[in-house]
């Protein structure tokens, strides 16, 4: 049976093989495998596709929220308000810092953070208020950076929205936020990578810093930090895709509004939701979440699976009722859009390659699976 995966990277490698053995070649003869030009020009790369002054290189996403947290000042015992329905990395980086995560819960038509709830959770220990522009499209960082307080800072968690946009303005801009390449991510290494895209030239110092032992320059150590670098190989795949990402952004987008188009009468019958971009957005699409009215959710991606369909589900646990943060002391009914969006949503394959032939696949066996 011919199969349709969530994300295909093998045809997303076909692109880039050439050029990236080539690259592997540069940088086996010239030995720099962490840090070195191809790092320096990647982070010069990516500032540029980001539209941020300054972009720091790290070995993963969550290392890079981590840091750019404690580089906003974020440290033991401050509050750090996010959303209750992301990846769990994003609460995981507030906890390795020993700073609380306080949740919220998300809008019900988008699944982004809701602003209003967001602005309410914040209090006098709060630190950082955590944005994730979940799915491919920004949450309105920028209207919750003008609404904060001075002693709360905004940090973007754009690991799933690189090339997105709200009213024009990128992650960063302005301000803070971290990204993942994670080889599954619209930029996707080969292996864990991230980034710290900021236009605040101190803090991206800080995060440089951090990121390697503290030292501002060699054997000199004016903080203690950690080991969270980039290393050149990676660098070489992140800018061989970095150079088709916006085109590849935009086949994403293409092909969410063929599902929209072909799932348009499933919708209409109540069947299914499907996904609200938010107003002034350009969205890339890291996924296509739909939401299943009165099926059951596990059946149907059982079904979809076994017809060698790679649904997925993003995330089937908000953060506050996973065990990692059951200390937190929520419950089930504390953020009720969020905990209705897990019990129903899924997510379907959507890559730049993806055919129309494979979406009208996917589209017939959802159709099925439903009925
Ligand atoms: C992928 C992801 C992260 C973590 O990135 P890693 O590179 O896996 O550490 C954090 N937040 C969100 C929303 C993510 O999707």
């Amino acid at each position: 049976m011919n199969q349709i995966p969530l994300v295909d990277l093998k045809a997303a490698h076909a692109e880039v093989a050439d050029e990236i053995r080539a690259g592997f070649d540069r940088v086996l003869a010239g030995t720099a495998f962490i840090g070195g030009e191809e790092v320096r020009a990647f982070e010069r790369e990516y500032a540029a596709f980001a539209g941020t002054g300054h972009c720091v290189g790290v070995a993963n996403g969550t290392d890079a929220l981590e840091l750019a947290l404690r580089a906003v000042g974020v440290g033991v015992g401050d509050e750090v308000v996010l959303p209750a329905n992301t990846f769990i990395a994003t609460a995981g980086a507030v906890a390795r810092i020993g700073a609380r995560p306080v949740l919220v819960d998300c809008d019900p038509d988008t699944l982004l953070i809701d602003t209003q709830a967001a602005l309410d959770a914040v209090g006098k220990a709060t630190r950082a208020v955590v944005p994730v522009h979940l799915y491919g499209q920004c949450a309105d960082a920028a209207g919750l950076a003008a609404a904060l307080p001075a002693h709360a800072r905004v940090v973007e968690d754009a690991a799933q929205s690189q090339g997105a946009t709200r009213a024009g303005r990128s992650p960063g801009s302005g301000q803070i936020a971290a990204t993942s390449f994670y080889p599954g991510k619209n930029l996707g290494a080969y292996g864990d990578a991230g980034a710290v895209v900021t236009d605040d030239e101190e803090a991206a110092e800080l995060v440089r810093a951090l990121a390697n032992h503290g030292g501002t320059a060699k054997y000199r150590h004016d903080v203690a930090g950690f080991n969270s670098r980039l290393d050149g190989l990676q660098a070489v795949v992140l800018r061989a895709k970095l150079a088709r990402l916006a085109e590849g952004n935009a086949a994403r987008r293409a092909a969410a509004a063929r599902y929209d188009e072909l799932l348009a009468g499933l919708a209409a019958a109540g069947r299914l939701t499907l996904p609200a971009t938010a107003e002034g957005n350009v969205h890339v699409w890291h996924l296509y979440v739909v939401r299943v009215g009165a099926a059951d959710r596990d059946a149907v991606v059982g079904k979809l699976n076994a017809e060698g369909i790679g649904a997925g589900v993003h995330y089937p646990a908000p953060v506050h009722l996973t065990g990692a943060f059951a200390h937190l002391g929520h419950g089930r009914g504390d953020f009720p859009h969020a905990e209705l969006a897990a019990d129903r949503m899924l997510s379907l394959p959507l890559f730049p390659q993806i055919t129309p032939a494979q979406q009208q696949r996917v589209v017939e066996a959802l159709t099925d699976a439903l009925r």
